[in-house]
């Protein structure tokens, strides 16, 4: 890929620890290429805990904004001068613009997800929803599948079932509600779901962990989908299980890429048409075999 460079040029980045790996620099590049923005795309390693550091040297740098993977999205919300609603409630923040010196705090996460979600056909509507997980990934999904997905019901089965009861008490209307991991709970809720997503690490590559069994997805109704956020490997033991079982599925690909359209949206002011760089995208990324 060709970035030209020249004296106007904006300057954005990725922030993270470890980040070298972040497929952002790529995908915002290729939209910004496709898109004939005057903006390059960089990678910033941040250590944690130098979230507040960083944003001095962003301002001073002349940056026009970047994005934030782990470990900062939760440090950076009370840095912020302005946060977006999603923000907010997630407790956590992807995409920072820097304007007039002033650090504005947003988070593309859950509209991403329901973006990929209706992009791929699967409605949730007045649906029941099985998230699987209560950790930074099922922050964003499950508030979001209730408030804008205005999906009926979303039980949240987690590990560690507290969490689980933290993140369904930000519903005010009992849309969401918690449960814990088990096998027969898993089994008894999966019967009753439209749709499966899992936010939690089980079956990434690199992660050395698995669902202890899968059987739950025998008790899914015929026309209920599975959606995995994972996207490395494309498609998860427990995608390939649900498509064996006749199940749409999805991976999190399409998520990746329509929060960062969203991010690239607020650091540009430029509206994108997601069904136009969303092919060039995915072709970069399959170019780089990711
Ligand atoms: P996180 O905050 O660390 O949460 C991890 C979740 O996995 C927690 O709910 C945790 O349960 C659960 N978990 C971990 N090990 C488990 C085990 N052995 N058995 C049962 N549950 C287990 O991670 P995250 O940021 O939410 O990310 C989760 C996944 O989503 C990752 O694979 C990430 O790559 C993916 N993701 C994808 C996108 C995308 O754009 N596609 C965006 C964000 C995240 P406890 O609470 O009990 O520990």
């Amino acid at each position: 890929m060709q970035v030209e460079l020249k004296n106007s040029t904006q300057k954005l980045c990725v922030i993270g620890d470890p980040v070298l790996h972040s497929k952002s620099p790529l995908i915002h590049n290729t939209m910004i290429e496709a898109l004939g923005l005057d903006y390059i795309y960089l990678c910033q390693p941040v250590e944690r805990g130098k979230a507040a550091q960083w944003l001095r040297c962003a301002a001073l740098a002349g940056y026009a904004g970047f994005n934030a993977t782990m470990p900062h999205k939760e440090a950076l919300v009370s840095l912020m001068d302005e946060l977006d609603e999603d923000a907010r409630q997630y407790g956590a923040v992807n995409t920072v613009c820097i304007r007039e010196g002033k650090y504005w705090g947003y988070n593309t996460d859950g509209r991403g997800f329901l973006a990929a979600l209706s992009q791929a056909g699967i409605e949730t509507a007045g649906k029941t929803v099985l998230v699987l997980g209560a950790g930074g990934a099922a922050r964003a999904v499950a508030p979001k599948l209730c408030r804008t997905g205005d999906a009926a019901r979303v039980v949240v089965a987690n590990r560690t079932v507290e969490k689980a009861a933290a993140l369904c008490s930000s519903s005010p209307d009992g849309r969401m509600q918690p449960a814990d991991f088990r096998g027969e709970t898993l089994c008894h809720l999966a019967g009753e779901a439209d749709l499966i997503v899992n936010c939690t690490n089980l079956g990434m590559t690199g992660i050395n962990r698995q669902f202890e069994g899968l059987s739950f997805l025998d008790a899914l109704k015929s026309g209920a989908a599975v959606c995995d956020l994972i996207y490395s490997p494309a498609e998860t033991v427990l995608l390939q299980k649900a498509r064996a079982g006749g199940h749409k599925t999805l991976n999190g690909l399409g998520m990746l890429i329509w929060q960062a359209v969203f991010a690239l949206e607020h650091f540009t002011g430029t509206k994108i048409d997601g069904a136009v760089v969303l092919p060039l995208v995915e072709a970069a990324l399959e170019e780089a075999c990711i």
